[in-house]
């Protein structure tokens, strides 16, 4: 691999010459080009895109079966009305109903995540006659008004979800160790769930319509539950008639081991919602698979999130060869190579007394840091005011590690390098891109 150009000497990083679309954190870094794990910038230096850009892009860059299907779809017709039958759109919602649990059979379509995180949220409202979606402190659902005022963590949510109605979008802590007093993971799942329990409760269980939550925390943490946890919360919500709604839109599609993060919780929620891996992010598709009754009552009362974009043929086409994809041999290769990517992680964790834990599950995992002296958190994982850049190392880590060519994700609440590589990333570059966050750590701390 070529030596790459460190990052500093890059580019112009004062807000003024860099377009607002640009994160702040990836200054100077221009992708224009990808092939499989890795993507190029516009001086020709490869990356190994140790985060699919937004979690997102799990087949890997330029897969052929998809651009094809992409193509074809555009020769035969792009576009056909969302209030018209098409046959792709039929037939990728059919592919959608026969990989997801139990009954969950009724897809609506929609075009972001946060679009279908918001048609969730209607849809059991309208099913349940009752005004609140209960989500976690921390959490991320999206930047739409609706969505934004179920996001949980203060720094992530958009200007417009924090000033809109939060009416009906309450909030519980996450199953995280930091956010509990417990004993050992069982102890935990049990305080966490009986947490839930306690602010359904408070709320009112009659004006609680669902519980929304990641099944792995994305960027909210990159972390599984504790184990019981979703069972118990199932149980939960039976008793006080909640819906259970898991937000798959970065745990989905294989990103997990599994087709969606709640198959390995043995659960079976109400709704799900996806985006982002559903066409490995070759074109924007979301949406929301329903339980089969709740798909009944929605017939009955009217369902009218519609949006022109929604379920757009092209994209549809993407996803059904994504699937193709991932059911063909990309969920097989996650599964062979989580034991190597886990074992690696696991001694990052030995090695740098910086490193406070390594959690995640398939090939979504966060490396959590700690001052290396005192083992203290550099954050208070609870201040949601905490003035994070002075004292946050994530960002030099990761620009360590680009400057060695891998892009890394960062996530909060705690303090974290995220790893989402493609999930058609070989071992030898799993071996590389964790070779790559070693030194990075060891160039940052020591
Ligand atoms: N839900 C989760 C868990 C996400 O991570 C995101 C985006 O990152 C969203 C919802 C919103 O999706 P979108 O950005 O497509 O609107």
């Amino acid at each position: 691999m070529q030596e790459n150009v460190p990052h500093a000497d890059r580019g112009e990083a004062d807000g003024e010459t860099i377009p607002h679309w640009h994160d702040p954190k990836s200054e100077g870094m221009t992708i224009v080009e990808g092939e499989d794990a890795t993507v190029y910038d516009d001086e020709g230096n490869a990356y190994l895109d140790f985060v699919s850009q937004l979690y997102c892009t799990n087949a890997g860059h330029s897969n052929e079966a998809i651009t094809d299907a992409m193509t074809a779809q555009m020769e035969r017709i792009p576009y056909v009305s969302s209030a018209k039958g098409n046959d792709v759109r039929d037939a990728l919602a059919a592919d959608l109903a026969e990989i997801a649990p139990g009954s969950l059979s009724e897809v609506y379509f929609s075009i972001s995540g946060s679009e279908a995180n918001e048609s969730a949220a209607q849809i059991a409202r309208t099913v349940q006659d009752a005004p609140k979606v209960l989500t976690r402190w921390q959490s991320y659902h999206g930047g739409t008004a609706g969505a934004g005022a179920l996001t949980g963590d203060p720094s992530t949510r958009s200007t417009v979800g924090r000033y809109a109605a939060t009416t009906g979008s309450g909030k519980f802590l996450p199953p995280l160790p930091t956010a509990f007093d417990a004993d050992s993971p069982e102890d935990l799942a049990e305080q966490a769930a009986d947490h839930v329990e306690f602010v359904i409760r408070n709320e009112g269980a009659d004006s609680v319509a669902a519980i929304m939550m990641e099944p792995v925390g994305g960027s909210s943490g990159g972390y599984p539950a504790p184990p019981g946890y979703f069972e118990r919360l199932r149980e939960i919500c039976d008793e006080y008639d909640v819906l259970l709604i898991a937000d798959e839109v970065i745990t989905g599609f294989g990103r997990c081991g599994d087709w969606f993060g709640i198959d390995t919780e043995d659960v079976e929620p109400d709704m799900i919602t996806f985006a982002k891996g559903v066409t490995s992010a070759y074109a924007p598709l979301a949406g929301v698979i329903a339980d089969d009754w709740i798909g009944e009552t929605v017939r009955e009362e009217g369902y009218d999130l519609g949006q022109t974009f929604a379920g757009h043929p092209v994209a549809c086409a993407a996803g059904r060869a994504a699937i193709d994809e991932y059911e063909s041999h990309l969920i097989d290769d996650v599964r062979e190579l989580t034991p190597v990517l886990e074992s690696r992680l696991k001694e990052l964790e030995d090695a740098h007394d910086a490193v406070r834990t390594v959690r995640g599950r398939g090939f979504l995992w966060s490396v959590v840091f700690a001052d290396p002296e005192t083992g203290e958190p550099f954050v208070h994982p609870w201040a949601a005011d905490a003035d994070e850049d002075e004292e946050n190392p994530v960002a030099a880590v990761r620009e360590a590690a680009a400057d060695r060519g891998v892009i890394f994700g960062s996530g909060r609440p705690d303090v974290q390098v995220l790893i989402s590589p493609p999930l058609c990333t070989t071992r030898d570059e799993l071996e590389r891109g964790i070779d790559a966050l070693d030194a990075a750590i060891e160039e940052t701390f020591e």
